[in-house]
Formats: structure tokens, sequence, C-alpha cells
């Protein structure tokens, strides 16, 4: 394989450093060419160091000195701010863009990627969430494609390996069902950001993992199942698997049904969207299905997880009712995560947002931002 050079959106993340981590393993495969953080200088500074890219972009402008100055003496070229980072994803020397940004944010430096017919490697999925539809058009015009990093949609993009062509019934997103599985709606209803915090099974930044309390994270999924397969809504169905060793699960028309697994970690999706179509180690454990046991299943519960059928409703009204869903929620997990709102008020707000949505039915990308700006402030109204 020619050597691959990477450009890493959100670096310092959860995905950015697990992607490091993989490409440490293998720098015969890959070269990074442009690491980029919104605010950890001194992350990105180590990093820069020892991966030695050609670009780094501090998304906070106000902290460019102090990375600039970091790396000086180096021959890493430091910039700042989202224009930057737009431009530097283009750039001749990348093949294929990591989206680990998190929230809104990835979308303008992913459809600046996609224009210049980058590959993109996607875990930011609200990127999907709230512009699918213009995005997957972009990715099309420019004629590229967006590799899924996100665990569930890698397996399902791997089990739809052995599709050969025939048509798909059904995709089945598996789900952990996340902390709160087996506590009472009232228990839950009291739940603090540090309870959510603690994710029995995957190690993610805190956004997802708010995310996932809510389930939340499940119906983005839905949607991000949608538009990378080009799927019906209503051929998408969340089952829960508690162990998470089931990533996703395809099924066809005679009833067969593939599923991938493995043990929960990042590293896998990431080392297969890195490398596809070769696989690679990447330095995870192997699933030991004696010690294992069993694998269990559930309906997810949407009287105790609401977030997860706002999500289905959202997507059925289609348009811009995504990006408004996904704008409240950024606004409404960001004060939880602060214990400024309860956990079930971030339904309340995600559900009041969708309500008050100024329908637009194909949505441009200036309507993308505009829905994206209003659904932000009707959140922030109703927290104030
Ligand atoms: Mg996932």
């Amino acid at each position: 394989m020619k050597k691959r050079r990477i450009a890493i959106l959100g670096s310092t993340g959860s995905i950015g450093t697990q992607t490091l981590d993989v490409i440490r393993q293998h720098r015969d495969l890959f070269q990074v060419e442009l690491l980029s953080a919104n605010n950890n200088v001194e992350m990105l500074r180590d990093q820069a160091l020892e991966f030695d890219p050609a670009h780094v972009v501090i998304c906070n402008e106000s902290r460019y000195k102090q990375l600039s100055d970091s790396l000086a003496g180096t021959d890493v070229k430091v910039f700042a701010g989202v224009d930057s980072l737009c431009s530097l994803v283009q750039a001749e020397g990348v093949d294929m863009v990591v989206g680990a940004m998190v929230g809104f944010s990835g979308l303008r430096p992913t459809i600046a990627a996609l224009e210049a017919g980058k590959i993109i490697a996607l875990a930011n999925k609200e990127t999907l969430v709230a512009a699918g539809n213009v995005v997957t058009r972009i990715m099309r015009e420019h004629n590229t494609v967006i590799l899924p990093v996100d665990s569930e949609h890698s397996a399902i993009f791997q089990c739809l390996l052995a599709a050969q062509g025939n048509k798909v019934e059904r995709l089945h997103l598996t789900a952990s069902g996340g902390p709160f599985r087996t506590w009472s709606r009232e228990r839950i209803s009291s739940a603090k950001a540090s309870d959510a915090l603690k994710h029995p099974n995957w190690s993610m930044g805190a956004k997802v993992t708010i995310d996932s309390a809510t389930m939340m994270n499940k119906g983005f999924e839905v949607m991000e199942a949608r538009w990378l397969f080009d799927m019906e809504p209503e051929r998408i169905n969340v089952v829960v698997q508690p162990e998470s060793v089931i990533h996703s699960m395809v099924e066809f028309e005679d009833g067969a049904v593939i599923a991938q697994m493995g043990v929960p970690d990042m590293r896998e999706p990431i080392g297969f969207a890195l490398s596809f179509p070769s696989r690679i180690t990447v330095g995870n454990r192997k699933l030991d299905f004696a010690q294992l046991g069993s694998i269990s299943f559930e309906a997810p519960d949407t009287r105790r997880f609401p977030c997860l059928e706002l999500a289905y409703e959202a997507l059925r009204r289609g348009g811009n009712a995504p990006c408004a869903l996904n704008a409240a929620n950024e606004v409404a997990v960001a004060a939880f995560l602060k214990d400024r709102i309860s956990f079930y008020d971030i339904a309340r707000i995600n559900e009041k947002c969708l309500s008050g949505l100024n329908f637009v039915a194909d949505p441009s990308l200036d309507d993308i931002y505009q829905t994206n700006t209003e659904a932000a402030r009707i959140a922030d109204d109703c927290i104030d």
C-alpha cells in the first residue's frame, strides 16, 4: 500500500488520540500531514513533535501565539482558525481526512475536504445528522467517499462487503443501552453528568457519552446510517446488546443476518477506515467467546429514553428537522455537563426546538447554518 497521508481534525480528542495510536503502530503505512485542535495547545504540540506534520491548526485563534512559540525551531507550520483549517485540508499533500471534531463544528471543514475530493474517515456523526443530504450530494459531485469510523457504521460497512449486490432488507444497529440501561425512570431523572459519564463499555468523549446515556447517540446513528447507506428510516432497527460485542448487523431478504463482532475498542473501526480495504493490527484485545459466555438482546425503552424516538421523528419529517434537533441537543448536553439542567431536560429542550422549528423541506447549506443558529438560540432560551 502506498503511504497514506492523513489529516486529523480534532486530533486531541478521544477519536483523534486513538487514531494517532493506530498510526504510531504503522508508521510505514501512514504519514500525518495535518493535525488540528480547538484549544488543547500542550497536547497538540506534543503530537506535532512526535508525528512531524507539515501543518498544525489551532482553531481557537487566541491560542495561536502559545502554539507557535512552543513549536519554534521545528519545521511544522502553525496556523489558527477554522478558515485556515478549511483551506489546509484541501492541500495536495492530503489523501485522507479523519473527521473527529465534536458536533456541528465539523461540518465546514468536512465539506471543504469533500470539495477537494479527499476521502473522509468520518467519526463526527453530527455532520451527517445536520446536513446529510447536502454532504452526500457534495460527496457524489466530487466523486469521493465517506468511510465510517463510528463502530456501528463500520460494522455495517463490513457486513455489506458480503452483500454482493443483493438487496438489504434491514440494518440492525446495536446499542449498549448506556450507563442507565437498568435504572428506573425516577432514578434517571435525578442523574448527574458524573453518573452519565461512566459508560460501561466504550471509551469516548464527553459529548458522545452523554448522548449515549440519553440514547440520542443511537438516534443520530440511525440518521447517519440513513445517509451513509442510503437506507429508508423504517428499515433501520435499533436493538440493545449490552455486552457491545456485536457492533451491528445486516439482514438480507432470505432472513440471513450478517453480524460484525469484536471487543469494544474504537481503534478497530479507526484502523479499518485508515487502511481500507486492507486490515491491519491495532493493538486491541481479541474476543474470547467462551469467556464471554452469552450475548443478550433487548428492545430499547423509548419511555425512559425519549430522545431515540425524537430522532426517528426528526428523520421522518426530514428537511432541516434533524439539524434543529442536533443544535438543540448540543446546547442541552453542554448545559447538562455543567449541571445546569436535569437529565430529562435534555429531551424536553430537544422536543421544544423540534416543535418550534421553522421547517424547510429541502435545505441549502445556508439554511442549515441558519437552522443551527436559530435552534441553538431557542434551546438557550429554555435554559436561562
Ligand atoms: Mg457509535
